[in-house]
């Protein structure tokens, strides 16, 4: 994990892709470090898990979203870093370009480094992905409870697993993937930010 936008500005072309440049964001409440999961169709579906860290958001792609239920382990893979300013991006990303495909806010909010509140002398958040055992307390609106992200393999073949901690807000019967799949920011579904951003690109 790399700490820096290099690779994002390296992959996109930002005369094509509506996706934010600048740096830009800030932490949204009293300084709590963001999160924020984003429902992206593209090739295929995935969410795409970012925590704000040192000034960027580090980020995961998660295939099938999270699960309230500590029982699922659901893969995680390392992608670039991307600027604090992304967390607020839900749009269409023209055909031809990196992640062509549509975005939404599907959940978002702060969260709390657990291993620091439950550790003496407890890593933090750059030292626990050093060390590929992240535990984090997230609020957001769908999500909310302690997760873990633990790093198994390394290199190219490093990947992680994403895991519902055991607290009380876990839930197997709960499922907010498939329950709740709207934008938390603008209320639409992916479908309709496909269809209403991608006619308003067409018109430019
Ligand atoms: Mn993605």
């Amino acid at each position: 994990m790399t700490h820096d936008l290099n690779d994002y500005a390296e992959k996109r072309d930002f005369a094509q892709t509506p996706e934010p440049q600048e740096k830009g964001g800030g932490a949204p409440d009293g300084g709590k470090p963001a999160f924020v999961i984003q429902k992206h169709q593209s090739s295929t579906l995935h969410y795409d898990f970012r925590l704000e860290v040192r000034g960027v958001l580090t980020s995961w792609a998660v295939p099938k979203g999270p699960s309230m239920d500590p029982r699922q382990k659901r893969l995680a893979v390392p992608t670039e870093d991307h600027p604090l300013a992304y967390a607020e991006f839900e749009g269409v990303i023209p055909d031809g370009e990196y992640g062509a495909g549509t975005v939404i806010v599907w959940d978002r909010g702060t969260y709390r480094n657990l291993r620091v509140e439950k550790e003496q002398d407890g890593p933090s958040m750059e030292e626990a992905l050093a060390e590929g055992k992240v535990e984090v307390w997230l609020e957001g609106e769908k999500v909310r409870g302690g997760f873990a992200l633990i790093q198994t393999g390394n290199g190219e073949d490093a990947r992680w697993l994403l895991i519902k901690l055991r607290d009380g807000e876990a839930d197997a019967r709960r499922n907010p993937v498939a329950t709740e799949p709207d934008s938390v920011l603008s209320g639409r579904s992916i479908e309709e930010v496909r269809d209403e951003e991608g006619r308003a690109q067409e018109k430019n």
